[in-house]
């Protein structure tokens, strides 16, 4: 059912308005809202492993009927309204193009349909197909896309829908807040989604004391994710985010510590990230965004302790020598056990 996420991606773009809202600009602009920023993105992120190849339908298709007679609204099902538009971009498309042998969909409405994103977000993803609508604000306004297509790719939402804790994640992932300045995925979603090879993925699934030398997600090379197993439904992820070009808001570089819950619905807190510095107010300057979490990680000499005292990841310092082609490397002392607090030995430096 997911689209793979590895290798080469095709994806059709088509542009779409409506009799009563007609396009005010060409597809063409449409379309560099979102490329080559979108290939770029996935290019950089997966270090290659995700060739993003869009071919791109230069006219609008204008639907039968108007805007509201769709029934869109956020939150809406597949039917009656999303079926209604995919059935109408088909004809238009026609036969000579097979929509079957694209990864991907891409239906771009013109900018000036519906509410404008800052206000309402509706754009949305159904199996392959990704729906954009308005703009978002910022400098890397067409990560709206590339959210919309990691949910073909399989990715949840991290951020709170109604009734759960509105920003979990904060500006650590896209699929929490795909607004403000860019950020790059976490390491649990590089794993998930095929960009990890298998040794740069460290496990912890039993007591005792290890240490890893972990570097930034945002480079190449190197170990990415540390994952500690606590039971059946939960893990605590590690992993290192700096300041970089995937990045670039990162305030307080250092060890980002999360934990992830299997089977935790999207929208419902999958992923969530512990605060080294809780009720700080952050430390990130950006507009819109949440800003508790930008202060989250864990600098040397620090230490996580997790639920009930089971797990304590100590940031025992950064050195060059111990990344990856001359990388930042964070040395981490995982402990895992009924006495992984009590037995952690002091930090070396
Ligand atoms: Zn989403």
């Amino acid at each position: 059912m997911f689209r793979k996420a590895a290798g080469v991606v095709k994806a059709y773009t088509v542009f779409v308005d409506f009799p009563d809202v007609p396009a005010e600009g060409t597809p063409q602009e449409r379309y560099r809202e979102f490329f080559p920023a979108v290939p770029d993105y996935f290019a950089k992120s997966s270090y290659g492993k995700l060739r993003y190849e869009s071919t791109p339908r230069f006219r609008w298709i204008r639907m039968a009927k108007p805007l509201a007679a769709y029934g869109i609204d956020r939150g809406v099902s597949f039917r009656p309204g999303y079926s209604a538009v995919s059935a109408e971009v088909d004809a238009a498309v026609g036969d000579g193009v097979d929509l079957s042998s694209y990864d991907l969909l891409n239906v771009l409405f013109t900018p000036n349909a519906g509410p404008p994103a800052t206000e309402k977000v509706l754009s949305v993803t159904f199996g392959g197909t990704s729906f954009i609508w308005s703009r978002q604000t910022g400098d890397s306004a067409w990560r709206v896309l590339a959210h919309e297509n990691a949910h073909a790719f399989g990715l949840p939402d991290l951020y709170g829908f109604q009734g759960y804790p509105p920003h979990p994640v904060g500006h650590w992932d896209p699929m929490d807040e795909d607004w403000g300045p860019t950020n790059d995925f976490m390491a649990w979603h590089k794993w998930k989604l095929g960009w990890l090879d298998r040794e740069q993925v460290g496990c912890v699934s039993g007591p005792g004391v290890r240490e890893f030398t972990l570097t930034p997600v945002s480079d190449a090379g190197g170990l990415k994710l540390v994952s500690v197993r606590l039971n059946d439904r939960w893990a605590i992820n590690i992993e290192v985010r700096t300041k970089s070009e995937l990045d670039p808001a990162v305030c307080r570089p250092g060890v980002l510590v999360s934990t992830v819950g299997v089977g935790v619905k999207s929208g419902a807190g999958p992923v969530r990230v512990f605060d080294a510095r809780p009720g700080s107010g952050g430390c990130e300057l950006a507009d819109d965004v949440a800003t508790e979490l930008s202060d989250a990680t864990y600098l040397p000499g620090q230490t996580f302790t997790g639920p009930g005292r089971s797990v304590a990841v100590q940031v025992l310092g950064v050195d060059g020598s111990g990344g990856h082609q001359g990388h930042q490397g964070y040395r981490v002392r995982v402990a895992l056990g009924r006495q992984a607090v009590g037995g952690l030995p002091p930090a070396a430096r």
